[in-house]
């Protein structure tokens, strides 16, 4: 019996121990001035610590509002925020990008370790912050004159047009909308964009990256992840339309914004609407997540209304269709890039003449033509602010 009863001891403390290992999380150690502060979780191969974990071994002043899920903190006198599920920073009202995406796991905020210290070693006067793989290092020192310059450099390129993200709608078991002969929207869309993308690598200095360049189904949200990892420039999701009225007819661009257009609206449920084959049906957008992202997206509002007007005219310059204009209604394919962005319906494949014309490949490569002349007038744009 005794013996039995040590087995179960050990058994016991066996189990214990298996359990709080695996209960450990990756951590990466934070030192300053060359001491041990704490150990600090991580997440996804150390490629995130935990912000709570950080600030509380840091002692610096936070404020969590968990409704809104942001977070409010000073290090070295400036005032940070961040938001869960957004790559927006503010320092001191300044907005920088990080790579990814702020995420929430068990109440603790999870950050890019390397952006996050970039963004921040930049902005700070009397700490330098770096990080290898298995450390952070906080020094107060004050910064030499190279850091200086280097700050410089990054303010300079913040806004650099050098990367153009082209997502064609829907794909794989998403066919998006359905034409009057079967057309389906995926084809239309990931045809004109493989027009555009090679007439951008054929004529101009940038970088161009396809969210999908085959018939494969795709997230709404991997899209944008897709864009913001490739610290895009500009981010133009590709579509056509479709309306139970055969007669509607012509093409539109969209910008993310608050519904207030009852035809918009529905161009933004059909859309959004792969949201069901995504599991997550529940999930509608308020209009107050639309304010919010409205407001997140202020920095670069006026570049995604400027390049929407252009393809636009662009469009406009070259086909018969009616031109429906400019419009704002909920797209959450939109709402988490953190760049200037657009949404293009090329035209009705609902509509029977509209297909047709979408149908032949002369049109399609008209339409990518108006959409790379948009381009091109976009970039002189920018040369001028
Ligand atoms: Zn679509």
């Amino acid at each position: 019996m005794k013996f039995f009863k040590i087995k179960l001891k050990f058994l016991l403390i066996y189990l214990f121990v298996s359990i709080s290992l695996a209960a450990t999380n990756d951590t990466i150690k934070l030192v300053k001035n060359s001491k041990l502060l704490n150990k600090i979780d991580t997440i996804e191969n150390n490629k995130f610590f935990s912000i709570n974990d950080f600030l509380s071994s840091t002692g610096s002043e936070l404020y969590i509002n968990e409704k809104t899920e942001k977070i409010v903190f000073y290090l070295d006198n400036k005032k940070i925020k961040i938001t869960n599920g957004i790559t927006f920073l503010l320092i001191d009202d300044n907005i920088y990008q990080l790579s990814s995406k702020v995420v929430r796991q068990n109440n603790e905020y999870f950050v890019h370790i390397d952006s996050f210290i970039n963004i921040v070693n930049s902005s700070l006067q009397n700490l330098s912050i770096i990080s290898n793989s298995s450390e952070i290092i906080i020094s107060s020192t004050a910064k030499t004159k190279n850091v200086a310059i280097k700050n410089i450099d990054i303010e300079k390129n913040k806004w650099k047009f050098s990367t153009i993200i082209i997502d064609p709608g829907h794909g794989g078991k998403d066919p998006g909308a359905v034409g009057y002969r079967g057309t389906l929207e995926k084809d239309i869309a990931l045809d004109v964009a493989k027009r555009l993308e090679k007439k951008i690598s054929k004529n101009m200095k940038v970088k161009t990256v396809l969210t999908r360049d085959e018939d494969i189904f795709l997230k709404l949200g991997e899209r944008t992840k897709i864009a913001n990892e490739n610290n895009g420039s500009l981010f133009i999701s590709i579509h056509a339309n479709a309306a139970t009225d055969r007669r509607a007819s012509g093409f539109e661009t969209f910008l993310i914004g608050p519904n207030k257009n009852e035809a918009a609206v529905r161009v933004a449920a059909r859309e959004n609407s792969v949201l069901e084959l995504e599991g997550v049906a529940g999930k509608k957008l308020t209009n107050e997540d639309l304010i919010q992202a409205t407001i997140a997206q202020s920095a670069f509002a006026s570049k995604s209304e400027k390049f929407a007007a252009l393809v636009q005219e662009e469009i406009g310059k070259r086909v018969q269709g009616k031109n429906r204009g400019v419009k704002q209604a909920g797209f959450y394919v939109l709402m988490g890039a953190s760049m200037p962005n657009v949404l293009v319906e090329l035209g009705f494949i609902s509509n029977l003449a509209e297909e047709k014309k979408l149908r032949s490949s002369q049109y399609r490569e008209v339409l990518a033509t108006a959409i790379f002349r948009a381009l091109e007038k976009y970039e002189k744009t920018l040369d001028n602010d």
